[in-house]
């Protein structure tokens, strides 16, 4: 059996095991300390905007504590794109509240405009106005930032920005995570930056990050006894883990530059196909390129190129399938366009590591050889 290639490894860059070393020689073994504290301010400064971040156990705690910040509960309904990862919607489950899932456009496979408006106005009608929107940055292409926020101030509903695949993509030179009522970004095993498992939540507002900190640390109150006057959390991000994270801070830059050369590759190798298409940025859009994905002819044809990926033991996934066709989501409201559905049909992610080697490279496109040439 050939050596596995994975669709997005972690990539360690050996800086990390210097901020490991010393939350071990400091006995610093917990969920604070100044790994957590440094990871935080390189966030900040990477992100810019005057954002504050409350590191955090993972992505999907981060969600959680967004809603629970926005005071989602019981009987309210948020609007999530559908097009996405289930940690994005499962949230607003834990909190008792109904998702309400909104189709994708075709230039930027995000959050369409059109059906969010069509959604917002329909709930209305119906007399639950959505009580917040989760958009999501796909596979690290930015979702159309101005249109999507402009109808949210329209309707003064707040945006939680999920930016877990996008650390490192930009809309107009402005950093993605930075942009909504509240961002958050991931730092599980596949993103593009790894502390093993984490997460972080980003706001504009010193308090309301303390808010997050404070409530993901058991809403301990300031008393000598432990008081509490609120229900807490336990989903502060570990001192060792974050120490993972500052090392990958270092290198942040150069992996978005090599998950994007990984996509110019494939552009430019499999170019002269016409059965396969390329997404492009829009103007002024920067993708980090967290996965390199393509859309076929033909469900057949998707299928074809990953059943002869994966017999060449080359990870690749359809693109997500939209939590509209989920079965635990069957129920759930939802406003289509068929988009997403099409883009379920025919996608693929190809592998896309910012460690992926050229011989790698060449295995995955002797595939493509293969199959082109057979049909
Ligand atoms: C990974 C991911 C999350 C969840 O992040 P975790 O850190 O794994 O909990 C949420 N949304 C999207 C779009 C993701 O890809």
């Amino acid at each position: 059996m050939k050596a596995k290639i994975w669709l997005s490894s972690p990539h360690m860059s050996g800086n990390e095991q210097h901020f490991i070393n010393d939350a071990f020689s400091s006995n610093w073994i917990a969920p604070l300390g100044p790994n957590v504290n440094g990871f935080e301010k390189d966030l900040q400064e990477y992100l810019k905007e005057d954002t504050y971040v409350a590191a955090l156990s993972s992505g999907t705690a981060a969600i959680h504590m967004a809603l629970i910040l926005l005071d989602v509960g019981p009987g309210d309904e948020v609007i999530c794109q559908s097009k996405t990862f289930s940690a994005s919607a499962n949230p607003i489950v834990y909190r008792g509240a109904t998702p309400v899932f909104v189709d994708s456009e075709k230039d930027t496979w995000n959050m369409c405009p059109e059906q969010l408006e069509r959604a917002i106005k329909d709930r209305i009608d119906k007399s639950n106005k959505p009580k917040a929107i989760i958009a999501v940055h796909l596979y690290g292409m930015p979702y159309k930032v101005d249109e999507i926020h402009s109808i949210a101030q329209n309707y003064d509903i707040p945006v939680i920005e999920d930016s877990a695949e996008a650390l490192g993509s930009s809309f107009h030179d402005r950093k993605c995570g930075t942009f909504g009522d509240f961002g958050i970004l991931s730092f599980n095993g596949n993103k593009i930056i790894t502390t093993s498992g984490g997460g972080a939540l980003t706001t504009k507002s010193e308090a309301l990050k303390n808010k997050a900190v404070f409530l993901s640390t058991q809403a301990k109150e300031d008393a000598p006894e432990y008081l509490h006057k609120t229900i807490g959390y336990n989903y502060r991000m570990s001192n060792v883990v974050a120490g993972i994270g500052r090392g990958q801070m270092m290198v942040l830059d150069d992996y978005v530059e090599k998950r994007r050369s990984n996509y110019k590759f494939y552009r430019n190798e499999l170019n002269g196909l016409d059965q396969i298409v390329f997404v492009d940025e829009p103007e002024g859009f920067f993708s980090n390129r967290w996965l390199s994905c393509i859309l076929t002819e033909s469900f057949e044809m998707r299928e074809d190129l990953r059943q002869l990926l994966t017999e060449e033991n080359i990870e690749c996934r359809p693109l997500w399938k939209p939590m509209h066709q989920q079965p635990v989501f069957k129920d759930a409201p939802h406003y289509l366009n068929g988009v997403s559905d099409d883009l379920f049909e025919k996608g693929l992610c190809l592998p896309s590591g910012s460690n992926l080697t050229d011989n790698e490279f060449d295995r995955i496109l002797n595939c493509f050889k293969t199959y082109f040439v057979q049909c």
